[in-house]
């Protein structure tokens, strides 16, 4: 099969503000196979979105032997010179793209549930959607065994859906010298839950949702069905660069705790919800990622969310 990539790049505003169009025809057929709009502020984005052509090439399942045929056109402004340069460097971007689109691997996951109900089918559904990612999952009480197996080098990512309380100390020391030497570790929603009186656990995730803490001023509330805005607090960070600001229809805790070291990525003004609903961190050589949004099935069905779970496992398993 060969396929034409068309792109358009509108440069009207000088550069400042720009829009890509992946469009992929079948080129026997004629078929349109995918179009593909992206928003990016600035001309450095456009390498960031080798990682959206890859997702492309992925699921259009792009083998060796196809052909790639780039054809361009330059909207509104600019001189000629600037239209070639742009056109040169967008076409050597999509080689570079393609080839590495051919040469990767898709990264194995595994998702811990348990402890906390939710729907399994529209959950795993999101996973099912990410055309670079093979998961598999595993369940408590159990999930925590996994650490002191052989089996856990095979995962690039580890990704938490749980809120569970029952570690032993062994499972514990097996966790902690899994962050030593560097798992990525994605932590979603009810996960801020889990070992609630597990110090080094909170400093792990960076935060904690206080579930009876001995002060009752320090326990952390929920509020289901709230549609929320969710502001990009860091526009180049990987997780997050290139994205714009969105509505979700979730649920928002309330008095979780942050810790100061962590790196924030997104933030609300849900009166209801604490303001930093998502961070980067790190401990040990691990790269952690907490996003707080992703009750239900209106969260795993955002676009948004999808895309920041997807960027999130990405960056912590690099
Ligand atoms: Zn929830």
């Amino acid at each position: 099969m060969n396929f034409i990539l068309l792109l358009n790049i509108d440069i009207r505003f000088h550069l400042v503000k720009h829009k890509l169009e992946f469009c992929a025809i079948q080129r026997r057929t004629r078929n349109h196979l995918l179009n593909y709009n992206v928003d990016f502020v600035t001309f450095k984005y456009l390498l960031f979105y080798l990682d959206e052509l890859q997702a492309i090439l992925h699921k259009l399942q792009f083998k060796k032997q196809d052909k790639i045929y780039v054809l361009g056109a330059f909207t509104e402004g600019g001189n000629m010179r600037t239209q070639c340069t742009l056109w040169l460097f967008v076409s050597v971007v999509l080689l570079i793209g393609a080839a590495i689109a051919l040469g990767s691997q898709k990264m194995k996951i595994l998702i811990i549930t348990g402890g906390h109900d939710f729907e399994r089918d529209q959950f795993f559904a999101m996973f099912d959607s990410m055309p670079d990612i093979e998961f598999t999952s595993v369940e408590h009480p159990g999930a925590n065994d996994i650490y002191a197996t052989s089996s856990l080098q095979t995962y690039d990512a580890l990704v938490y859906y749980d809120m569970n309380q029952e570690i032993s100390e062994e499972q514990k020391r097996a966790f902690l010298t899994m962050v030593e030497k560097g798992k990525g570790l994605v932590f979603l929603h009810h996960s801020l839950a889990s070992y609630q009186t597990w110090d080094e656990y909170k400093q792990i995730q960076g935060g904690r949702y206080n579930e009876n803490p001995e002060d009752a001023a320090k326990k952390s509330t929920y509020k289901h069905d709230v549609t929320m805005n969710v502001y990009i607090l860091d526009r180049d960070h990987p997780v997050t660069q290139g994205l714009s600001d969105f509505e979700i229809y979730d649920e928002v805790y309330g008095n979780f705790e942050v810790s100061a070291d962590v790196h924030p990525l997104l933030k609300t003004d849900h009166p209801q919800s604490g303001e930093i609903i998502g961070w980067a961190h790190a401990h040990g050589a691990s790269k952690i990622v907490y996003l707080q949004p992703g009750h239900d099935h209106h969260a795993y069905e955002n676009e948004n969310y999808r895309a920041l779970v997807r960027r999130a496992i990405r960056w912590v398993a690099e």
